[in-house]
């Protein structure tokens, strides 16, 4: 293990685990053998104020502890020198470059409900990831009945990938979606994403045994993201117990979530910019779509939301003004006031805002 490290030059990785001030970091080897180096962050990184993500490629130093007449005391432990432009930047959970997120869900037990398959997948594709679509537990189900999901959500605009994990199916395609990324895993649970992982990952129970005490111990007391590596390289991330994802985002953004309604924009106008494509004339994308029901309830519940989350900030200010009682100059009018009411311009800022968000996902995860 220790040949495979060049001691003078710097080496490359892969933060895979962060606990306070220290970084699991796994270093890119040339052949599939994983190390596994402990590190602390430079000092200068923290002085300018350069976070370290799970996720973040970065260059290590080894250091070494050496005693007072410079010689080698302990050897290997590392310290992150720099840390690699990011691709993308996840919030919740926070998790650098991730590529795709793989959504799990089962045929049967528990049965595939479109309503709850569809709220993660706007989840989903409000990130502006890739989606990979897994369906688990082909094993109990005909063929008749997966053909039949294969073309319902072929018009959603997804090609699944049709597995069991059980019965040792479909994991061979799975596996080329996943190498070499980064994958966060979500799904609602009992689909079979712990046995997936477990079968992706056969000596993942192996790993975490390996990481050291100082990573170990917060483990079952942190919540905390850690990515696993694949045997054929990339990593996933687990992020468990997603039940009911919520959402967040600008209500003429909706749409563009469900790829058969932005095929939809994307060949044709609506009349207005700002058409929300409900009752408005010469709208592009009402009409006779499945979901356009589940576009209808989630567009719904996001701009009830927003008329709660107004109606606190509302109050707040008013509070704040109230407290001041110096008058109306030191009133700062709030800009996420009323912003579904606007044209649905999508500035490229906007949407890299809403797309490196999964909101509320987090919240979620305590069972
Ligand atoms: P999680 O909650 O998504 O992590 O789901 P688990 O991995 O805990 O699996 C839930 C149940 O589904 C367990 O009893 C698994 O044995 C079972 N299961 C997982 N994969 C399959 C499969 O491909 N076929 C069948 N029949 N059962 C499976
Ligand atoms: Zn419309």
């Amino acid at each position: 293990m220790e040949g495979t490290i060049d001691r003078s030059g710097e080496l490359l990785g892969t933060v895979v685990a962060v606990q306070a001030n220290f970084y699991q970091v796994r270093l890119t080897a040339e052949e599939g053998e994983e190390i596994l180096l402990l590190c602390t962050r430079r000092a200068r990184l923290k002085k300018i104020g350069q976070k370290v993500m799970v996720g973040d490629r970065v260059v290590v130093v080894e250091v070494d502890d050496r005693d007072k007449q410079g010689a080698i005391a302990k050897r290997g432990a590392g310290a992150i020198a720099r840390v690699l432009e990011r691709q993308s930047e996840l919030e919740r959970p926070p998790i650098a470059n991730v590529e795709q997120i793989l959504l799990v869900f089962s045929l049967a037990e528990p049965g595939l409900d479109p309503w709850q398959l569809s709220r993660f997948l706007v989840k989903a594709e409000s990130t502006g990831l890739k989606i990979c679509l897994c369906l688990n537990k082909v094993d109990l189900v005909g063929a008749e009945v997966e053909g039949e999901w294969r073309d319902r959500l072929q018009k959603w605009g997804y090609h699944p990938v049709f597995v069991s994990v059980l019965a040792d199916n479909g994991l061979e395609e799975l596996n080329e979606l996943l190498r070499g990324k980064i994958t966060v895993l979500a799904g609602a649970s009992g689909v079979g994403k712990s046995s997936l992982v477990d079968r992706l990952i056969p000596h993942l129970n192996l790993r975490i045994g390996r990481v050291s005490g100082k990573l170990q111990k917060g483990r079952h007391t942190t919540r905390h993201v850690e990515l696993f590596s694949l045997p054929d390289g990339g990593f996933l991330a687990d992020s468990p117990g997603f039940n009911q994802p919520d959402l967040i985002c600008e209500p003429a953004n909706v749409a563009w979530y469900f790829p058969e309604a932005k095929a939809k924009l994307e060949r044709d106008n609506c009349q207005f910019a700002n058409c929300l494509h409900r009752e408005e004339p010469y709208c592009a994308v009402r009409g006779d779509w499945e979901r356009y029901e589940h576009y209808l309830c989630f567009l719904g519940e996001i701009i009830k939301k927003q008329e709660i989350l107004q109606q606190r900030a509302d109050v707040e200010s008013s509070l704040k003004l109230k407290s001041k009682g110096t008058g109306k100059e030191e009133y700062e009018p709030k800009l996420a006031s009323k912003k579904y009411r606007r044209p649905s311009r999508r500035g490229d800022k906007q949407i890299l805002q809403d797309r490196l968000r999964i909101q509320g996902w987090e919240e979620l995860t305590e069972e």
